[in-house]
């Protein structure tokens, strides 16, 4: 149970780059470390523009001598604070995490990174293997992950609940790009522009969350090879897509599929994850994330409710209030950001992380690795590519 009191001896220090006024996740960034007294927010650059940045973090109470005008001035003058930041949440546009998250890393820095943590393999690799020079704690939001219903599917497929895993069918598929909104929308203008986002639009921006949960609940399956292909409906958003389909093949012979999209017209997030073994299946959405279907071949369907007692114990120990009561998105990213300051005060203490799994520096490789593969399938014409 998560009642506030603290999991941490001090709070970290923390800042944030980027989620300022108007920026679609930057709240929830910070309702999720603030919420168990984890973090202190104590400075930021919360804008591309500093004027608006520094305004915008008076108006949260951020000291105006701690709202910087850039990132570098941020890590540099916290630098020489004796109660300078410990830890920092970079949440701008794609093409700026590569060279923050180093420069935070170079600063000593734990880094909480927005996905994708960058656009190619070589560099997700080369700031994996600076974290760990550095022993200093990534965490990815794949905020989705941090649902009480991913673990109890994690620990049911464990456990051998659903036999022998087939067949992991994913999509993340909304509608709210079916026309071309960007026109007017600054926040999707940036993630249709192969400059501001890379080689990928849907497959990064939502396949990749679907994605992640199945890496937590398989943690043994790895892809052996794929095959996408992409479109972009809406024109000019070539040669980025809007629609993506993904078939992969695992090393143990079970088969997945992922489904990007942001045109299906009339749907909301339209993110699903349905595991199917020789004896049972789990399904679960992330608009309905306290319900998790569990499915036995021949018996009637279940409904396994978030918070009750015949859920394994690892799904029940973030409980903030009992079954019944809606949980929701926030209280999702408020458990990753506690996994997350439990794994930084470890790695400060020299100790081994002892706590329940989060996604780090190996799953923002992970997604990168996966669009890189998909991209390239896509872009061969739509063929089998062995996953590299
Ligand atoms: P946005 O365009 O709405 O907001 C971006 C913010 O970053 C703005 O406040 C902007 O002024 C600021 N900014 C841009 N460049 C900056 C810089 N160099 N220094 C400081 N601030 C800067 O974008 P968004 O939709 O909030 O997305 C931001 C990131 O979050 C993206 O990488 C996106 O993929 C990711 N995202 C993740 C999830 C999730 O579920 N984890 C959901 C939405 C967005």
């Amino acid at each position: 149970m998560i009642n506030g009191e603290k999991k941490i001896k001090q709070p970290i220090r923390w800042a944030m780059v980027g989620g300022g006024r108007g920026s679609q996740i930057g709240y929830i960034h910070r309702s999720s470390a603030l919420r168990d007294h984890n973090f202190q927010l104590v400075a930021g650059v919360f804008d591309i523009d500093p004027v608006r940045g520094k305004d915008f973090g008076i108006n949260i109470h951020v000291d105006p001598k701690r709202c910087y005008q850039d990132y570098q001035t941020l890590f540099r003058e916290e630098a020489k604070r004796e109660d300078g930041i410990q830890a920092v949440s970079i949440a701008t546009p794609n093409g700026t995490h590569y060279e923050i998250c180093k420069a935070a890393l170079n600063a000593n820095l734990h880094v909480v990174c927005e996905k994708p943590l960058c656009f190619t393999t070589k560099e997700a690799e080369e700031l994996e293997a600076l974290s760990k020079e550095k022993n200093r704690i990534v965490g990815i939001t794949y905020g989705y992950s941090g649902h009480q219903a991913i673990e109890q599917a994690r620990q049911m497929i464990e456990n051998g609940d659903l036999g022998e895993i087939r067949i992991v069918n994913m999509q993340f598929a909304h509608g709210f790009h079916s026309e071309e909104i960007e026109v007017d929308n600054p926040s999707t203008k940036w993630r249709v522009d192969p400059k501001v986002v890379g080689m990928s639009y849907v497959l990064g921006d939502v396949g990749t969350h679907p994605l992640y949960l199945s890496e937590v609940m398989l943690p043994d399956m790895k892809i052996r090879k794929l095959l996408c292909t992409r479109q972009s409906f809406v024109k000019n958003r070539a040669p980025l897509e809007d629609n993506a389909y993904t078939i992969m093949e695992y090393d143990n012979g079970a088969v997945g599929t992922v489904w990007s999209s942001a045109v299906n017209a009339g749907s909301m997030h339209g993110q699903k994850i349905r595991v199917i073994g020789s004896k049972a299946s789990i399904e679960w959405w992330d608009e309905q994330p306290n319900q998790l279907r569990y499915e036995i071949q021949g018996k009637p369907v279940q409904i396994l409710e978030r918070g009750m007692n015949y859920l394994y114990e690892s799904a029940l120990i973030e409980d903030r209030i009992g079954g019944g009561h809606p949980e929701g998105l926030f209280e999702a990213w408020s458990n990753l950001y506690t996994r997350f300051a439990e794994a930084m005060e470890a790695a400060d203490e020299g100790k081994e992380y002892t706590g329940i799994w989060y996604p780090g520096i190996e799953a923002g490789v992970e997604g990168v690795r996966w669009v890189e593969n998909c991209v390239r399938s896509a872009n061969e014409g739509a063929v089998w590519v062995e996953y590299q």
